[in-house]
């Protein structure tokens, strides 16, 4: 198989009427290409019917050595081409419309998924750990992949294969038949669980190797950290003893396929010795006709023997198909914000009045927390209002409430006089801006990066705004300027010059509220400047809440609220605060003076 190691993970889930109910539904996302599953089924049912002639014409053939009879032989031969022939045939057909349908249907249920995520609410993401949301994804969409492409055909081949094989069996010879009942499905059924356990062995294996190889890039990514505490003997030390333990393991695995190895020739092929000496026994004593049915009966024993071993396999990945299916519709059942499905054309320019009024808050994951209590304070049209205090105090958390990331528990947010919560969502966000403290640039062009906070942008606009970002110079600098790619496997750019591309986004956007979240890690000097002129330029115009970590940025606010646990304990401007004997901003003010 092509990803053992991510169906190994998956757990399985029960097959009940429910179950495989749900699972029917992923038969919806086929949509118009359902009939190519059909017509596929319908090759599989030609496949196996043909596959179960082929022991019988086996046997007849052997016969004509016998009966000397070259022109049967010549007949005989010709059919069993005609038959492989039909059944490469059938067999092309039927894999080619299954991954049809498959391919078609799994983009369908990835277009949905992807849809009902993105529009999810915070407080799911808020709960759910990304990385992991996305890897079950990619490993539950793979394991439904292999079920209908290959899963289910084999299964009902297996299916077809043991019945038929079965009566034709019996046809031949029933005693023949009961005696190979008794011994070869369970052999094959014990090499299977066999085989599953040294399957989970090597997982263990694997795990370990695993392991080892997290210390591998743990360390070579914080290589700096390692060198700087001198630590290259203890983590040779760390890796050396993950390294024995897999060996440890490894060996102990090796020693459980070496049992199987002997188990398979020792009890597989005695079985077919022993049915063969069975057979000869019943042809001697007269009970069976001749070679030619014994060769025939050989051949149905392995097709059922083989069968019945695949078919527990194969039960076990459906399960865990219908396990991944059910993950995937929960997903798909989550309820997502209210955004409109056709992407809205123009949103409802807003002023920018911002209320907060008795605002209380906890995060749905932490209920017991209150972030923020009884919030109240307002900023006009045009104001800089800043909010500083200790970390933790629930400054973001107001920045995303005004976004209306989370519902809020009591209190009122209102802009320009209206409750947030009335706002359709597009109209609300689409008014606001965030250049956020560690700006993450998409994997693309700079120019594509810029654009995102207009996607219909002109040339002269994203230009303007890159100019206006004081991010022109730098851009200029790159050999591709505005083409140069950044994000991932792009160029990497320093925290001020990704500032700068922010600002130039938000610019763009041209919003009538700014939220700006400070970046902590200060910028050298010269850049800081670049990055707070262009700031300046940015909140012109528009109102604009500061999430202020350095106080020297914020002293022309036209009001700084202070916060300490998630209540607001001073307000007023700069000079104002500083005017409160013992007061917090005055103690961080002096603190942060004296620091510099
Ligand atoms: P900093 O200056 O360090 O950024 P802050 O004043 O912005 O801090 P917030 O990020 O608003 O503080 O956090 C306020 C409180 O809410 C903290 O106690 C934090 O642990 C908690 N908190 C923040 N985000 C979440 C979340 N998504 N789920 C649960 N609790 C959260």
């Amino acid at each position: 198989m092509a990803r053992p190691k991510i169906e190994n993970d998956l757990p399985k889930a029960k097959i009940n009427a429910y179950s495989l109910k749900k699972a029917w539904q992923l038969f919806s996302y086929g949509k118009n290409h359902r009939w190519k599953f059909y017509i596929g089924l319908l090759f599989l049912l030609l496949t196996s019917g043909t596959a179960l002639a082929f022991p019988k014409l086996i046997g007849l053939l052997v016969d004509c050595a016998k009966n000397k009879d070259l022109v049967q032989a010549n007949y005989l031969s010709l059919m069993l081409v005609g038959i492989l022939i039909l059944q490469s045939v059938f067999s092309f057909f039927r894999l080619s419309l299954f991954i049809n349908f498959t391919e078609n249907t799994l983009a369908n249920i990835r277009l949905a998924l992807y849809s009902n995520l993105i529009k999810l609410p915070m407080t799911f993401f808020s709960q759910k750990r990304v990385g992991e949301l996305n890897s079950r994804l990619s490993s539950d969409i793979a394991q439904i992949q292999d079920t209908l492409t290959t899963t289910i055909a084999e299964f009902l081949r297996q299916f077809i294969l043991i019945i038929g094989g079965v009566v034709f069996l019996a046809v031949i010879s029933i005693k023949l038949t009961l005696m190979m009942l008794s011994i070869v499905p369970l052999v094959a059924v014990a090499a299977v669980i066999f085989g599953r356990f040294i399957r989970k062995y090597s997982k263990k294996t694997q795990d370990t190797i695993a392991e080892s190889q997290v210390i591998v890039e743990e360390t070579l990514q914080g290589i700096s950290n390692v060198k700087a505490f001198a630590n290259e003997w203890y983590e040779i030390a760390r890796y050396s003893a993950k390294i024995k333990e897999i060996v440890k393991i490894a060996i102990k695995g090796g020693q459980y396929r070496g049992y199987f190895a002997s188990f398979i020739i020792l009890c597989l092929f005695g079985s077919i010795v022993a049915v063969v000496w069975f057979g000869v026994t019943l042809i001697i004593s007269g009970d069976m006709k001749d070679v030619g049915q014994l060769i025939s009966f050989v051949l149905y024993s392995i097709f059922v023997g083989a069968s019945f071993g695949g078919i527990a396999e194969l039960y076990a990945q459906i399960q865990k198909a219908i396990g991944a299916t059910e993950r995937v519709f929960e997903l798909l059942d989550e309820q997502p914000e209210n955004i409109n499905s056709i992407q809205k054309q123009q949103t409802q320019k807003l002023k920018g009045e911002v209320e907060f009024k008795n605002v209380a808050f906890s995060y749905p994951s932490r209920k017991e927390i209150q972030v923020l209590d009884n919030v109240s304070f307002s900023a006009g049209f045009g104001q800089k209002v800043a909010l500083v205090g200790p970390s933790g105090a629930g400054k973001s958390t107001i920045s995303s409430l005004l976004l209306r990331f989370y519902d809020i528990d009591s209190g009122e947010i209102l802009i320009d006089g209206k409750n947030i919560f009335d706002y359709e969502l597009e109209d609300l966000r689409g008014n606001m801006s965030i250049v956020p403290q560690d700006v993450i640039l998409f994997g693309g062009s700079i120019r594509e990066n810029i654009a995102y906070g207009k996607p219909d942008a002109t040339e002269e606009e994203i230009f303007l705004a890159a100019k206006q970002a004081n991010a022109l110079n730098f851009i200029n600098g790159f050999p591709e300027k505005f083409e140069t790619l950044v994000g991932e496997r792009g160029i990497k750019l320093s925290g001020g010059q990704r500032q700068r591309i922010a600002i130039a986004r938000a610019l763009l956007k041209n919003p009538a509220i700014l939220i700006l979240d400070e970046a902590t890690s200060s910028l050298d000097s010269e850049s800081e400047k670049l990055v707070q002129e262009a700031l300046e330029i940015l909140m012109e115009g528009r109102t604009s809440i500061i999430i202020a970590h350095r106080l020297s940025t914020i002293r022309k606010a036209d009001k700084i609220l202070v916060l300490d646990k998630g209540t607001i304990i001073e307000e007023g401007t700069h000079n104002e605060l500083l005017e409160i004997e013992n007061g917090l901003y005055k103690n961080l003010s002096s603190l942060q003076f004296s620091n510099s």
